[in-house]
């Protein structure tokens, strides 16, 4: 492989076409956008519309006229399709972690009366967090952390619910989904699965897969922008029977009777807690529309050819330097993210940040590179490597700068 060949798999990419629709700087090669997606230019026009014509001049009848108030199961049904879900079942709403406190209680107290809850200490801390939480509230059950590999065979008929990320946020590590999913179900559990790092990234098929429950980020692979709503996916046949956790007036079957007594709405709004935040759930809905001519079979080929690409690079590029692979090697049992461990590296991170190549790096020791196909480029893989090995050849990455530690890793 030479950076030529890099060239012409660029030329030949079904998914080439999808990087203009997005604003780089063409000084930047982003590895990060399983944090923060890239900035969809279509966006622009849309909030400058939004903000003059149907704040400025509609005002409140927007909520009505500009379609404002159905938002958030509109954008569920335009991402639905990515997540292999019919429409009906997703609503854009809230933060992820919000979301998965909502898809916990209701998920438990769907199984009363089983006690055990089982999820992977490994997973990212609001999730933890968050499960602790959803327990002590619902009371009477008692968390186990297992490894992946043990999960399946673990559930039983005392198991309320299992939960766990689709893809581990540090590793990459890809969980088998309808595996899992099907030896939960055998046994009568449930599932939650946090998709934060598998959306828009891997191909998902919720509905074939028999989820019960999902939760996702709207900024990561979906590129709704900094902050932008989550959404929640709730299998149709549960919904019925869902007690939501955080009953607010917009999960209320009407909420302009302003009546004192909850009672939810039918379907999954009634999931939806607050007034919905519209300017960023018009990004967002903008941002999913780039998805409607992806192919997602070619993307998660990318994904796995971006990634395959890197490690081979690194291992070619930087022998000996250090790095250790802390993500599956197999492209099959991986998101579309690539790991290394290395003692030093927040400094190497910073130091290959400076050079114009962005990745992240979480605690204690992985650098962490995101692969996101719509705008990455087979050249870009190439190139960021170049850098990391100058970085590593060069020891910048000593400087003291590189060393202290920021608010945001
Ligand atoms: C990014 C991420 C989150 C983020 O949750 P927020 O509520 O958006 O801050 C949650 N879970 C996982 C697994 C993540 O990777």
């Amino acid at each position: 492989m030479k950076r030529q060949d890099c060239l012409e798999l660029d030329r030949n990419d079904p998914l080439a076409a999808t990087r203009s629709a997005f604003e780089l700087p063409s000084d930047i090669i982003y590895l990060d956008g399983n944090s923060l997606g890239a900035a969809p230019r279509a966006v622009w026009p849309r909030l400058e519309r939004l903000v003059q014509k149907e704040w400025g001049e509609g005002l409140i009848r927007s909520w009505n006229e500009a379609g404002w108030f159905t938002l958030p199961s509109r954008v569920g049904d335009k991402l639905a399709p990515l997540l292999g879900a019919r429409p009906g079942q997703v609503v854009a709403a809230d933060s992820t972690s919000i979301n998965l406190y909502k898809a916990l209680v209701a998920a438990l107290k769907l199984r009363p009366g089983r006690a055990r809850v089982i999820g992977d200490a490994a997973n990212f801390p609001t999730d933890l967090y968050l499960l602790q939480a959803a327990i002590e509230a619902v009371g009477e059950r008692r968390l186990e952390h297992l490894e992946a590999e043990a999960i399946a065979t673990a559930v039983d008929d005392d198991t309320a619910v299992v939960a766990l990320s689709h893809v581990d946020y540090r590793s990459g590590r890809l969980h088998d989904m309808a595996a899992i999913t099907a030896a939960a179900h055998a046994a009568g559990a449930l599932t939650v699965w946090d998709l934060a790092h598998s959306a828009g990234a891997v191909a998902l098929a919720l509905d074939d897969d028999g989820a019960d429950f999902a939760v996702g980020c709207g900024y990561k692979f979906l590129n709704g922008g900094p902050g932008a709503p989550a959404f929640l996916y709730v299998a149709e046949r549960h919904q019925a029977e869902i007690e939501p956790a955080l009953p607010g007036w917009m999960g209320h079957v009407a909420p302009f009777d302003f009546a004192p007594e909850y009672e939810p709405a039918p379907g999954i709004t009634r999931n939806l807690c607050g007034t919905p935040p519209i300017l960023s759930l018009a990004a967002l809905e903008v941002a999913l529309e780039l998805w409607a001519e992806v192919d997602m079979a070619a993307l998660r080929r990318k994904s796995q050819e971006l990634g395959q690409l890197f490690i081979a690079r690194i291992e070619a590029a930087c022998a000996g330097r250090g790095l250790v692979l802390a993500s599956p090697r197999d492209p099959e049992q991986r998101g579309s993210q690539v790991s290394f461990r290395h003692p030093e590296g927040y400094a190497l991170v910073q130091a290959l940040i400076g050079r114009g190549v962005i990745g992240d790096f979480r605690d204690p020791d992985i650098l962490r590179f995101g692969f996101a196909p719509l705008y990455l480029r087979y050249v870009d893989v190439w190139d960021a490597v170049e850098q990391l090995s100058q970085v590593l050849d060069s020891g910048e990455w000593q400087q003291e700068a590189f060393k202290t530690r920021q608010a945001v890793t």
